[in-house]
């Protein structure tokens, strides 16, 4: 359905089929004028139903339009791009009866189970964060209780570039926060996948939560840390405009040489991580994988678990794990299957091995812990409490490029 645009006295509204989709008000000057916010609009323009036409019903006393009601049953898509670059980060929303409030939302691609881990709110809407790591045309069904919709999203292939912000001022916690400078900055951590602020010219908690989460990561913690601010010409600012700033999101689900196990698992959220992590695990299963397993059914793949929470920050399960960067693995089994203790006779050690070899030849990887006491005296990992039945894996920084 096509969409189209409607201004209003109140607002401007992307509209469909006589309701609206979206609104953006606007706010009275001191002048008598009004202004607004056009940073979501740009949106509107990247859908692959991007609205053609305008109706201005300024002065007209017609009442303001309402939104899109809830479908009864069905499942419909309110936002979707309709292409996007290898390792963009990108949104589908929508909305489905409220009586679904709680339950997974399931993407599929090409017939593949790709996430499960977004959930429909008490509105009845949801949201999937994702991005592909390959080119070409990808079909798309995302199913709800039984209910789907499909949709069809070409991927192109397109190096990331610096992007210049240019600031007058510091943004964030205690920083000069000039409308103009906050709006750069969300805009920037938006396109990064740390969207956890709500739209305007002001600084939120999400958003002071978004710019210390980006300062965990370049600074290599695995716990929650940073000033909260953006200085100009500083670390997080230079960190920002690069080409290769870190992105937030969810792990891949399954690659050449590994699975992440627990995407399916509905009652645990530690999906979510930096594109360095991800970069990094689909890194060491592809040497995992073409050097060693060769597609052999009898050695395990790479047993991804926990990173981080979607928005980062403390979790109850872990120590760290709250900067998308500290990422666990289960222990190969003998026969093809994981989850072990190094101790048991049924521990695949050969392949354990390889396993942490693989890391290690991955560029970010810092420490790995991990208690065989064979594999110690290798050199492949360090002891620490805990780590008898899983290997706990940590990143650092690439130079800012
Ligand atoms: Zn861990």
């Amino acid at each position: 359905m096509g969409t189209w645009i409607k201004e209003t006295d109140q607002a401007i509204y992307l509209m469909q089929g006589g309701y609206y989709l979206e609104k953006i008000e606007k706010r009275p000057r001191s002048n008598g004028e009004k202004t607004l916010s056009i940073v979501d609009m740009h949106q509107w323009f990247a859908r692959s139903d991007a609205p053609g036409g305008m109706i201005v019903a300024l002065g007209s006393q017609a009442s303001e339009p309402l939104p899109k009601p809830i479908p009864e049953n069905g499942v419909e898509i309110t936002k979707a791009p309709k292409s996007v670059e290898v390792k963009e980060v990108f949104v589908i929303e929508g909305i489905t009866s409220k009586h679904r409030a709680g339950q997974s939302v399931h993407l599929q691609v090409d017939n593949q189970l790709a996430t499960s881990a977004p959930k429909v709110n008490e509105e009845g809407k949801w949201r999937i964060n994702f991005r592909f790591f390959s080119q070409g045309t990808r079909n798309l069904k995302i199913t709800i209780d039984r209910e789907s919709v499909d949709l069809v999203i070409q991927v192109s292939l397109l190096t990331p570039q610096p992007k210049s912000l240019s600031l007058q001022g510091s943004v964030g916690w205690r920083g000069v926060n000039r409308a103009e400078d906050v709006l750069i900055v969300k805009e920037r951590l938006a396109e990064l996948g740390f969207d956890f602020f709500k739209p305007g010219p002001f600084v939120d908690t999400g958003m002071l939560q978004a710019i210390k989460l980006f300062q965990s990561i370049i600074t290599g913690k695995t716990k929650l840390g940073g000033d909260g601010r953006v200085d100009v010409g500083g670390r997080t600012h230079k960190f920002l405009q690069a080409a290769n700033a870190p992105r937030w999101m969810l792990m891949p689900i399954k690659g050449e040489g590994f699975i992440n196990f627990e995407r399916e698992d509905l009652s645990d959220h530690h999906d979510y991580g930096a594109s360095w992590l991800a970069d990094t695990i689909i890194a060491a299963g592809k040497l995992y994988e073409t050097q060693y397993r060769k597609n052999r059914k009898d050695i395990s793949l790479i047993p991804i678990n926990d990173v981080s929470y979607p928005q980062g920050g403390d979790t109850p399960d872990h120590a760290g794990h709250e900067a998308g960067n500290a990422c666990d693995v289960s222990i190969p089994r003998k026969g093809g299957d994981f989850g072990i203790h190094w101790r048991s006779n049924q521990y695949d050690r050969d392949s354990t091995r390889i396993l942490l070899k693989a890391l290690r030849a991955q560029p970010l990887v810092t420490r790995i812990f991990f208690n065989d006491p064979q594999l110690i005296r290798e050199g492949l990992c360090k002891s620490a409490a805990g780590h008898d039945n899983h290997i706990h894996f940590e990143i650092g920084i690439p130079n800012p490029v």
